[in-house]
């Protein structure tokens, strides 16, 4: 009845928002996706034909990956790293992560399973450390997991509004559910790297199914981003020497954390935000104590949901003070190639220092708080201290 009323009493009303409501949406390009404000618009499915066409050359979305039966580049690709993956190291638990049972010597750790002790530097020859902090020192690798978030807009505005550049490690699952919100990571000039295709233990993997797992979320970015990282991040931190090998075929550089805010676990295991909070103050208070005056660190945050990138953003201010540099973890290990096509590049650490005196396409992709701060407050650009 009230319906009805209101459809009666305010016809006009009805029909301009819903024009507007319609009108102003462009669902079919980055820069209309990126205008949706309303989480529930963003978050209403949409078609994008490049991916949508091609979702028969992946694996069902959001379910363990194996390689497709008429893949021959995947099948090809795969021949070519098997050899240098171990068979002496044995797939552990399920790919849910329970490990009961797990038959595993935990003491000696023979695999450099991180699971076990945070383990970074394999015991398998020829495969080099997980990055687990950043060699800057005052500076934090500052990067979010598990998207692209379908409403991640207000999110990635903000970031924006600060010049703030990050590291984002994408499911592959959900770069193919959202493709233009994982357009928009590389527009605003963030780092993609790979989070696998259906976030589950990698180390529950047979080898060529944690292949898949990589392997397709690599293609399902270059597909609709047409870039291809070389950095990933394993879910839940789970890898060991046989994963690290996976990824070190695919040219896939590891991104560990020695920080948690445990964001994604509020609410779960009696976490509450105030842990979170507190975990997020131990972190600044670390930095402004003079933790990472030696070199920078790395927390573990993420783009998951709501509550995780209202968290971000409301201690995003006391980390730009406690930290020199917020940078992506690519930045901070001057690592100006982040991908595979050679023609995008990122600025080397000390460019981003200097980029109010350099140039500002530089500074467009870097994070300078200094530069920042003096182009705000003083109108003017300074050079830069260490
Ligand atoms: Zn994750």
């Amino acid at each position: 009845m009230r319906l009805q009323s209101f459809l009666t009493d305010t016809p006009a009303l009805l029909v301009v928002s819903l024009a507007l409501g319609v009108a102003a949406q462009d669902r079919t390009t980055e820069q209309g996706e990126a205008q949706i404000t309303d989480g529930n618009q963003e978050c209403t499915p949409y078609f994008y034909a490049p991916s949508g066409n091609a979702i028969h050359n992946f694996p069902p979305i959001w379910t363990p990956a194996t390689i497709l039966s008429n893949d021959t580049e995947a099948m090809q690709k795969w021949q070519n790293i098997s050899s240098s993956v171990p068979t002496n190291i044995q797939p552990k638990g399920t790919n849910q992560g329970n490990f009961t049972g797990v038959n595993y010597d935990i003491a000696n750790d023979p695999d450099c399973w991180w699971s076990a002790h945070q383990c970074t530097t394999p015991k398998l020859a020829g495969l080099a450390p997980d990055v687990s902090n950043v060699p800057e020192p005052k500076t934090m690798g500052y990067g979010f997991d598990d998207g692209p978030n379908c409403s991640h807009n207000a999110f990635y505005d903000f970031l924006q509004q600060q010049n703030q550049k990050a590291t984002m490690f994408f499911i592959g699952s959900n770069v193919m559910d959202w493709p233009l919100e994982a357009q928009r990571a590389l527009t605003d000039g963030h780092e993609i790297c790979v989070h696998t295709w259906s976030h589950r233990y990698m180390t529950s993997f047979q080898s060529q199914d944690a292949f898949a797992e990589l392997w397709y979320t690599m293609k399902a970015i270059k597909l609709v981003t047409g870039v291809t990282p070389t950095c990933w991040r394993p879910p839940f931190g789970d890898v060991d020497d046989r994963i690290r090998a996976i990824a070190n075929g695919l040219g896939l550089q590891t991104i560990i954390w020695k920080y948690d805010s445990n964001d994604w676990r509020n609410g779960q295991g009696g976490i509450t935000p105030q842990d979170v909070d507190n975990n997020y103050m131990q972190f600044i208070n670390n930095a402004t104590s003079g933790t990472f005056d030696g070199a920078g660190g790395i927390m573990l945050t993420h783009e998951l949901n709501n509550y995780t990138m209202s968290e971000a953003i409301k201690f995003y201010p006391q980390l730009q003070s406690a930290f020199q540099h917020l940078v992506p973890v690519g930045v901070a290990l001057n690592k100006t190639q982040p991908y595979v096509e050679t023609n995008y590049s990122l600025p080397t650490f000390q460019e981003c220092k200097l980029a109010g005196l350099v140039l500002q396409t530089i500074a467009d992709k870097c994070a300078s708080r200094r530069y920042q701060r003096h182009d705000e407050q003083d109108g003017r650009l300074e050079q830069l201290g260490q």
